[in-house]
């Protein structure tokens, strides 16, 4: 089968989109060049296996094993949680101050730390997560942005093991209530560790904010994702740890990010 009837017929099972971003990467191609080279010849055995994956619900970036964050090229496996466009309002936020060392808490693919640092050739910094195999996806994003010698990565619970104060804390928590209704591509198929947070969706909140006096230099900031109606809960826990707070909105306006600082 050549490209054009192959994405006609992709495109009728997964979306037109979709479509192309399977066959892209199959063929190693950008998606301008399907259009290009609309005879090319597709490997159907190779093809139908993807579009069978989707079918069941699995999302594109785990097919593919990539998706971009802040304009970089991140591998994704399924031990982590594919980088969401609203969790760039984190990267916005701490883009706004002044900083050397970075603590990315929770860091999954690496997609907060890694993005902050591509922006501060000077910045350095620690990214943990709770999950080996995360760790390895992380080590593995920074070594193909040459950001290996910028980033260090170790297992950890939050910040329970680490001895040094930050000018800047990352964390996109699990912060999914348990009973939510997600779709399947996200319940079935993303790491639930990477998601949920019990009944309320605030207990690794209340895990980790109390950690924070102590990991944050006297200037530093924290940049932590929140759901969207967990401003005001979660600036209470900050506040009870001598925190202040401001909310940052996503693009679609809802309360995304609260930048939290030593009163
Ligand atoms: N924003 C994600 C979702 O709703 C949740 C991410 C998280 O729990 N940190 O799917």
């Amino acid at each position: 089968m050549m490209v054009r009837e192959a994405l006609a017929m992709a495109a009728r099972r997964v979306g037109r989109l979709e479509a192309e971003v399977l066959l892209s990467h199959l063929l190693a191609c950008s998606r301008g060049d399907l259009v290009l080279r609309p005879e090319r010849v597709v490997d159907l055995g190779a093809f139908e296996p993807m579009l069978a994956r989707r079918e069941l619900g699995e999302p594109v970036a785990y097919i593919t094993g990539e998706r971009e964050f802040w304009s970089l090229p991140l591998r994704v496996t399924p031990d982590v949680l594919i980088p969401r466009p609203d969790s760039e309002t984190l990267v916005e936020a701490a883009l706004q101050g002044r900083f050397a060392r970075v603590l990315d808490l929770g860091t999954g693919s690496g997609a907060l730390l890694l993005a902050v640092l591509s922006e501060r050739p000077q910045a350095t910094g620690v990214g943990v997560d709770a999950s080996a195999a995360a760790l390895e996806v992380a080590r593995g994003n920074a070594a193909a942005l040459g950001l290996g010698d910028s980033a260090v990565f170790r297992l950890g619970d939050w910040g329970a093991e680490l001895d040094e104060r930050f000018d800047l804390i990352l964390c996109n928590p699990p912060y999914v209530e348990a009973d939510a209704v997600l779709s399947v591509e996200v319940r079935d198929f993303e790491p639930g560790a990477a998601l949920f947070a019990g009944a309320d969706g605030l207990d690794d909140y209340r895990r980790l904010v109390p950690q924070l006096p102590g990991l944050l230099a006297p200037d530093g900031v924290a940049v932590l994702e929140i759901g969207w109606k967990q401003a005001d809960a979660v600036l209470a826990l900050a506040a009870a740890e001598g925190l202040a707070g401001e909310v940052r909105q996503d693009l679609a306006g809802r309360d995304r990010a609260l930048v939290l600082r030593t009163i």
